[in-house]
């Protein structure tokens, strides 16, 4: 059979994008489907949005804050909606510049859903009319169509907004439920307080970031923002309801909270059900699609990159998982994707930023006995005039028969930035005496990872 592309990719998200322009650039003639704009969640209703909300976040707190440094902001008003616009509009760019440099590598976009019609085929389908608008067949396929935001089965569910409507809001709202406590709830929560909105938070556990080190997760409760922030744990929602203007919620705990809106941020999952996929008996790994190292499923010419499959769902994953698909069939570089001390970070006001294993994995894999952990609290130089001084923590996780370094830990300002070159060094088998005997940089926060001895 006579195929009309070497690649169709379904989804140009972070991973479908990359896999799209590597293969592209290998000189294959690659097709890309895409049912809303090009980008994907991370540039469209992820991580891009959301970061630039966190920059209006930090700036106005640090407006609220510099009294003390003799400036005097009181009179800061905050227009929610010059921010949005803002934001869309630098999304419409990012979004117009990989359709620009998918052009220039030739890379045909289909518009519309992509769905198997046979395991080489697929039809495009208008999302509003439901008409078929083209049919495409392929020698591989790759499915790069991400996650949604689950949705909670209770009465109302509909009238509550997503992470996805944050973004085509006009205005914030005076005040929101959040409900979860991963690590989306939580920057919103942080983006939301620190611009004006009061906040209640919803949670199902006892705390916040469940998975996380626990010293990072106690440090954010602790910190000034989430003090503001009226945190109701062990309570899940049972149902929603409009009162005149407002969203009434009721608890398990049969209390009522009445706010502006309610957003839900208790995690997502693949979007796989519009790919009519049943026919093609894909093996799963749960609600995932299973695939091989080459990011191969159980059907040899089907491949599955990013949010999909089960691997930490973050845009950097996605993208090298794409590029390194391409390489490998496009090019024959045989590379694999290393998974090994992948960094993260939660964009709260202080952030929180992590790599390696926290420290309670790191006694269930090593024995508690064999692991040395080292800490330090202390309110960072940057808050000495502040009011409200909240504190940072750095913690290493050390393995005591090898010295070898297994997690570096942080909650602070620009955590992410350090914990990301932290996380060369872990990949590159760093010890605690390599640490030990690094000079540091002073003064800065970052300087107690080298200067902390037991
Ligand atoms: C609010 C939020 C904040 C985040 N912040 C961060 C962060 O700070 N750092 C980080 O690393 N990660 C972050 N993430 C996660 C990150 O965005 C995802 O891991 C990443 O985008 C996954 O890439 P992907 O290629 O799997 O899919 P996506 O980027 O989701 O792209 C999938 C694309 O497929 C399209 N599509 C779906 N079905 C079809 C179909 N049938 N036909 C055609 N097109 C289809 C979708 O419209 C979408 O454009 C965040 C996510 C959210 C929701």
């Amino acid at each position: 059979m006579e195929f009309q592309f070497d690649l169709i990719v379904v989804g140009a998200g972070s991973g479908g994008l990359a896999a799209a322009k590597r293969a592209a650039s290998y000189g294959a003639k690659v097709a890309i489907v895409e049912v809303n704009k090009i980008g994907g969640t991370c540039v469209i209703r992820g991580c891009v949005p959301k970061k630039l909300m966190v920059y209006a976040a930090k700036s106005k707190k640090n407006m609220d804050s510099s009294e003390g440094y003799g400036l005097k902001s009181k009179g800061i008003s905050f227009e929610s909606n010059i921010l949005l616009k803002n934001v869309r509009e630098e999304v419409s760019r990012l979004s117009n510049l990989h359709r620009s440099s998918l052009s220039k590598l030739n890379v045909t976009i289909f518009e519309g859903l992509g769905r198997f019609i046979t395991q080489n085929e697929l039809e495009i389908i208008c999302p509003k009319t439901k008409k078929i608008l083209n049919k495409v067949s392929s020698k591989k396929i790759l499915i790069s169509v991400g996650g949604i935001p689950k949705k909670l089965n209770i009465p109302g569910i509909d009238l509550a907004w997503t992470s996805d409507d944050i973004f085509e809001l006009d205005r914030f709202p005076e005040s929101i439920l959040i409900v979860g406590g991963g690590y989306i709830a939580c920057e919103f929560a942080s983006i939301f307080r620190n611009l004006g909105t009061e906040v209640t938070q919803l949670i199902r556990g006892q705390h916040l970031l469940n998975g996380f080190d626990k010293d990072l997760s106690s440090c954010l409760e602790e910190s000034p923002t989430f003090n503001e922030i009226n945190i109701i744990s062990n309570t899940q929602l049972n149902s929603i309801k409009r009162v005149n203007g407002d969203l009434e919620s009721t608890l398990d705990s049969g209390d009522k909270l009445l706010t502006n809106n309610i957003l839900i941020a208790t995690g997502r999952e693949p979007n796989l059900l519009p790919l009519n996929l049943e026919f093609l008996k894909l093996k799963m790994d749960g609600q995932y699609l299973d695939v091989n190292e080459l990011n191969q499923t159980s059907n040899a010419n089907i491949f599955a990159v990013g949010d999909i499959i089960k691997r930490p769902n973050l845009t950097p994953v996605a993208i090298e998982q794409g590029r390194v698909f391409a390489d490998n069939f496009f090019n024959d570089l045989k590379r694999k994707v290393n998974y090994e001390n992948i960094p993260k970070a939660v964009f709260t006001i202080p952030e929180i930023s992590t790599v390696g294993l926290s420290e309670k994995r790191a006694k269930e894999i090593y024995s508690e006995k064999n692991i040395r952990i080292f800490k330090c609290k202390f309110t960072p130089m940057s808050n000495t005039f502040k009011e409200k001084k909240s504190k940072c923590m750095l913690k290493i996780v050390v393995n005591k028969l090898t010295d070898k370094v297994l997690g570096c830990h942080m909650f602070g300002e620009t955590s992410s930035e350090i914990i990301q070159m932290l996380s060369i060094s872990l990949n590159a088998g760093i010890t605690k005496k390599e640490f030990d005997i690094t000079m540091a940089l002073h003064p800065t926060i970052s300087e107690e990872f080298v200067t902390m001895y037991s």
